[in-house]
C-alpha cells in the first residue's frame, strides 16, 4: 500500500530551530516504520517561499526575494541528513512546476464558481502576511506577536468561499473521526468549524513575490493558498518523466504543529473539495517544546541547543529525548539536564549496556556465534513480553501515537535487562550441567536484544543501524519474536552512546 507523509514546509523567513527539527523528525519516524512494513512509503518535506515577510526581509538585506529564498531554503534542506531525516523530496515552492500546478489547481476553484471579488478592509501585519481579527488585536492595534503597529488596509481582493463548506466540513468529521488526531485537536477544529465560517482572502494586489491568479494576474496568492497545495503539487513533478499524484495522493498523514491547525484543518480540505480533489486521509497535530528553566546541566550549559546536541552526542540522542520525554501530541518542556539525565541512564545504560554485555557474553561463552535454543517462555510472555511487543508498537504508531510506541519498546529493554540479572548467565558458565540453560538464555537476550533493535530503528536509526550490523541482521523490516534461527555471527562493538565526559 502507499503510504505518502509530509511535514509541513518551513517559511524561509526564519533560521532552521528544533521546532522543524522535531516536526521532520515526527514524520521521519513514521515514514521509517511503514517502511519496515513494506509500505511504499513517499516522505516529503521543503521550504515555503512567497509572500510579504520574505520580501520584505530581502529588501532589508538588500537582495532579492529569490536571493534570500536560496540561501535559507538550503539550510532547511542541509537540516535533513543532519537530524536523520529520510526524507524523498524536498519541494521548494518557487519551483516553476509547482506554481504551474498551483494555478492549474486555483483555477478550477475559480470555474467551479468558489471564489468571488470583494473589498477586505482590516488591521495587517507585514510581518505575519496576516490580517487580524478584532480579538487578535494588541494593545493599540498592534501585532500581539511582533509588537509593531499594525497597518489599516483596505484592498480589492478575491474571496475565497470558505463558508460555503461548513456543513460538507462537519459531515467529514462526523464520518472520518480520525481524520484529525490528537482527539482534543479535532474536537478544537470542529468547534471552529461549528461557530460559523467566514469567506477568507484569496489574493492581495500589489505584491510581486508569490503566484498570481490565473485569471487575474495583478493579483498575487495569498501565501497560504500557493503553501497548502505543495502537499498536492509535487506529486507531479518530483520524479523526472513520472506523475506520482495517482500512486500516492490522497496523502496519508501531514505532521504539524498546532499553530497552524485552522489552515490545515479547515481552510485545506475546503480548499481541495472545491477543487475537486480528494482530502487527505488524516493529519496529526504536535504540541510546542518549552525550553523548561531548570538546573544547569555538566556540559549543555542552560538552554538546550538542537544543533550542540546533535554535534557532541548524535542525531539519534537528540531523537530519542525529544519523542521520549514529550508525549507527543501535547506541549511539554525540555531542558539540558533532562537531556543528560535520559542519555545516561537510558540510552547508555539501559540499551547501550545490555547490547554491550549480550554481545560479550555471547562472545566469551559461545565465540560469536548466536545458539540455537528455543526462546524461553520467561521473556516472552506476559504484559511486557518479548512475544508481543510489534504488534503493540505497530498499533501504536497506526494511531500515531509516537511516544507510547517508545515506550512499550523501553519496557521491553527493561525487561531484558531483568532477565540477564534474574537467569545469571555467568553462573550458567560456571555450570556443565547447565549448557542447554545457557543455550537457551542467551539466544533469548540476543534475540529479544534485535528485535528491540529493529523496532527502535525509525527512531533511531544510526546506532540501531551500527547494532544490526553487529547482530549480523540484514533485514530491516518490522521483527518477530523468535522467528530467527541460531547460527549468526555477532561481534562486540565499542559503546553505542559513550560516557558523557563534562
Ligand atoms: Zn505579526
Amino acid at each position: 500500500m502507499s503510504y505518502f507523509i509530509t511535514t509541513p514546509i518551513y517559511y524561509v523567513n526564519a533560521e532552521p530551530h528544533l521546532g522543524h527539527a522535531y516536526s521532520s523528525i515526527a514524520a521521519d519516524i513514521l515514514a521509517r516504520h511503514m517502511r519496515q512494513r513494506g509500505e511504499d512509503v513517499f516522505f516529503q518535506t521543503g521550504t515555503d517561499e512567497h509572500g510579504e515577510p520574505t520580501a520584505l526581509a530581502a529588501e532589508r538585506e538588500g537582495v532579492t526575494p529569490r536571493e534570500l529564498a536560496d540561501r535559507n531554503s538550503a539550510r532547511f534542506r542541509d537540516l535533513m541528513p543532519k537530524i536523520n531525516a529520510s526524507n524523498d523530496f524536498f519541494i521548494r515552492t518557487s519551483d516553476q512546476q509547482h506554481v504551474a500546478k498551483v494555478q492549474e489547481v486555483m483555477q478550477r476553484v475559480h470555474d467551479n464558481g468558489h471564489v468571488y471579488e470583494g473589498v477586505y478592509e482590516g488591521w495587517y501585519c507585514p510581518r505575519c502576511a496576516d490580517f487580524k481579527t478584532e480579538s487578535e488585536l494588541g494593545p493599540g492595534n498592534t501585532c500581539a506577536i511582533h509588537e509593531i503597529p499594525l497597518e489599516r488596509q483596505r484592498e480589492e481582493n478575491w474571496f475565497f468561499r470558505l463558508s460555503t463548506f461548513q456543513a460538507d466540513l462537519e459531515r467529514l468529521y462526523e464520518e472520518r473521526p480520525g481524520f484529525v488526531v490528537p482527539d482534543f485537536r479535532r474536537n478544537e477544529a470542529l468547534a471552529f468549524i461549528r461557530q460559523g465560517l467566514q469567506d477568507v482572502s484569496l489574493s492581495r494586489p500589489n505584491i510581486s513575490w508569490g503566484v498570481p491568479l490565473p485569471w487575474d494576474p495583478g493579483q498575487v496568492m495569498y501565501v497560504w493558498f500557493d503553501a497548502l497545495l505543495n502537499y498536492y503539487t509535487s506529486l507531479s513533478y518530483a520524479r523526472e518523466g513520472e506523475d506520482l499524484t495517482a500512486r500516492y495522493w490522497p496523502a496519508s498523514l501531514h505532521v504539524l504543529a498546532k499553530d497552524i491547525l485552522k489552515f490545515h484543518a479547515v481552510i485545506w480540505p475546503a480548499l481541495l473539495m472545491a477543487a475537486g480533489i480528494e482530502v487527505p486521509r488524516r493529519m496529526v497535530i504536535h504540541g510546542f517544546l518549552l525550553m523548561g528553566e531548570k538546573k544547569m546541566s555538566k556540559s549543555l550549559g542552560n538552554v538546550l541547543d538542537p544543533f550542540e546536541v546533535i554535534e557532541r552526542f548524535g542525531a539519534d540522542a537528540l531523537r530519542f529525548y525529544l519523542f521520549r520525554e514529550v508525549s507527543f501530541g501535547q506541549d511539554g518542556s525540555i531542558a539540558p539536564s533532562g537531556f543528560e539525565g535520559r542519555y545516561e541512564t537510558e540510552l547508555a545504560n539501559d540499551f547501550g549496556n545490555l547490547a554491550s554485555r549480550t554481545l560479550a557474553m555471547v562472545d566469551r561463552y559461545r565465540d560469536g556465534t548466536v545458539p540455537t535454543a528455543e526462546a524461553d517462555p520467561e521473556v516472552a510472555g506476559g504484559d511486557d513480553g518479548l512475544a508481543g511487543v510489534a504488534a503493540e508498537v505497530r498499533e501504536l504508531l497506526d494511531r500515531v501515537e509516537l511516544t507510547q510506541a517508545l515506550d512499550a519498546i523501553w519496557r521491553r529493554v527493561r525487561r531484558l535487562n531483568r532477565y540477564v540479572e534474574e537467569a545469571r548467565p555467568w553462573d550458567l558458565a560456571k555450570d556443565e550441567g547447565q549448557t542447554e540453560r545457557l543455550d537457551g538464555v542467551l539466544y533469548s537476550l540476543i534475540e529479544g536484544l534485535r528485535v528491540v533493535t529493529l523496532l527502535l530503528f525509525p527512531y533511531i536509526p544510526e546506532t540501531a543501524g551500527t547494532l544490526l550490523d553487529a547482530l549480523g541482521e540484514d533485514e530491516r523490516g518490522v521483527p518477530e519474536f523468535g522467528s530467527r534461527e541460531g547460527g549468526a555471527a555477532v561481534e562486540r562493538i565499542p559503546p553505542l552512546f559513550p560516557k558523557i565526559e563534562s
